[in-house]
């Protein structure tokens, strides 16, 4: 398989350049050449496979050519044998037509590790295939740190350094990181603010002495393969409801635009759905987009769920590409256009087009709130603020007896305990395997916010291992 870039003028790369690449180097996001195609029979064939299995027959086409189905088949079943339920991605219906399918089942609890745990393996094939290794760097908040970690952990060909602003993450987020028992994983605690953290990373990528001394790379939410790994759990969700015979709407709680693409991706692959339902909270760019056709940035403000608290959805670039067929260089004029201009209009047609499949859904704070708490009253459910979103669209969605809507719960209520309590009155307890959370050794180092400080930290530690 080989992938293009959404710019058009970045190489034609196989998948597992493209897998380290992330970015291509035109500034733009790779895609498939081409798309693989189910008919309705290989859909049905699906029917009753284990998650890893039938991962296996929805990625084998997207790698073939750089990573064996052997081999893909062996770092299925090893990233999702770990998952804290038997059926990795289970369904459970809310109400008639309306379904919740659980996507907090890894290791830390939140949808991304769908994708990780399989891309940090992965990361690790490939690069000791080619006798190298690499050097993650990282900024979180709280939320995307401990993913991250957990996909790199263990693994020979990468160490990789989180850098958290100290004291300013949560008790859970901040023991999701420094309580993990890896020799190659190196938590930062920065005297500093999370944009502090993040600048220091840009600081050591933009040093192009440190960043090819030390092979600096990323796993970004840009990179193709982690839209190739969630692709998956469309198809599961589908053939376990009915696919091909019956339609599906999702509903996605959206930041980047990642997840919704890629079940876009399993769309164009043959999967019947009828609609998405793109949801956000006050940061609500994307579904002003769907209803008025202007895209316009607003400063991000803080909701109570910060993981789609964005002002641009980079992904939504991979969306783009399909409207301007061909064209990268009126696409990229057309972004050049929004970051100078801070809104743009892609044009009524493609606009149109764009809405006959993607529905815009926005739920602020004290909704969401209001959500969390019906849901628990009316079936003993809890869910987290992200969730609560996207069921809430499904509820509300008009297009029920047409298919079957399925909402995407995106993390586990325990990652976002205070503000579930405040909503349904009940405390989220931890999942068994992560009861002992408080009483695992922490290690990480604090450090001064300082460019040369974090350097020589990561270099001496890098030395110290290598030697
Ligand atoms: C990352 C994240 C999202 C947003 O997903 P995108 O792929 O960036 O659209 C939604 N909910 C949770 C809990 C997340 O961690």
């Amino acid at each position: 398989m080989k992938y293009v870039s959404t710019r058009g003028k970045a190489p034609v790369l196989s998948f597992d350049d493209v897998l380290l690449a992330g970015l291509a180097r035109d500034g733009g996001l790779y895609v498939p050449a081409e798309w693989p195609r189910l008919s309705r029979a290989d859909i049905r064939s699906l029917r009753g496979l284990p998650y890893d299995e039938l991962a296996v027959r929805i990625m084998a086409p997207f790698v073939a050519g750089s990573i064996s189905e052997e081999d893909l088949a062996d770092m299925a079943r090893d990233a999702y044998a770990g998952f804290g339920h038997p059926a990795v991605a289970p369904l459970k219906q809310l109400g008639p037509d309306q379904w919740m399918m659980e996507l907090f089942h890894g290791p830390t609890l939140a949808f991304k590790d769908y994708a990780l745990q399989l891309v940090g393996r992965m990361f690790d094939h490939v690069l000791k295939r080619r006798g190298e290794k690499i050097t993650i760097v990282g900024a979180t908040s709280g939320d995307t740190g401990s993913a991250a970690i957990e996909a790199c952990r263990d693994r020979d060909a990468i160490e990789i350094f989180i850098l958290h602003p100290e004291g300013r993450v949560s008790d859970v987020q901040r023991r999701q990181m420094t309580t993990v028992d890896s020799k190659n994983v190196h938590n930062i605690a920065l005297r500093g603010t999370f944009d502090d953290c993040q600048d220091l990373v840009k600081a050591m990528f933009n040093d192009p002495a440190f960043r090819d001394r030390h092979a600096l790379s990323a796993v970004n939410s840009i990179n193709w393969a982690r839209i190739m790994a969630q692709i998956v759990y469309y198809f599961f969700a589908g053939v376990a409801l009915g696919s091909p015979e019956r339609k599906m709407t999702f509903a996605v709680p959206t930041g980047n635009f990642g997840n919704v693409y890629a079940g876009y991706a399993a769309r164009k692959m043959g999967l019947p759905i009828d609609r998405f339902l793109v949801g956000s909270n006050r940061n609500d760019i994307l579904t002003r987009f769907f209803h008025t056709g202007v895209m316009g940035m607003e400063p991000v403000e803080p909701s109570i769920s910060p993981s789609m608290d964005i002002q641009v959805s980079s992904n939504f670039e991979r969306l783009l590409f399909d409207h301007y067929p061909n064209d990268g260089v009126a696409l990229t004029k057309a972004l050049e256009r929004f970051r100078r201009d801070g809104a743009i209009s892609f044009g009524k047609r493609r606009w149109k087009a764009m809405c006959t499949l993607f529905q815009g859904y926005r739920l602020d704070d004290a909704d969401t709130r209001a959500e969390i708490r019906n849901v628990h009253e009316a079936t003993g459910e809890l869910i987290d603020p992200h969730s609560a979103i996207g069921v809430a669209a499904t509820r509300t969605f008009k297009g029920c007896g047409k298919s079957v809507a399925v909402a995407l719960a995106t993390a586990h209520p325990a990652k976002f305990p205070a503000a579930v309590e405040e909503a349904a009155g009940v405390h989220p307890g931890l999942p068994p395997r992560l009861a002992d959370l408080f009483e695992r050794e922490e290690r990480f180092s604090v450090l001064d916010n300082d460019l040369a400080t974090v350097q020589g930290y990561v270099a001496e530690t890098l030395t110290a291992i290598r030697r």
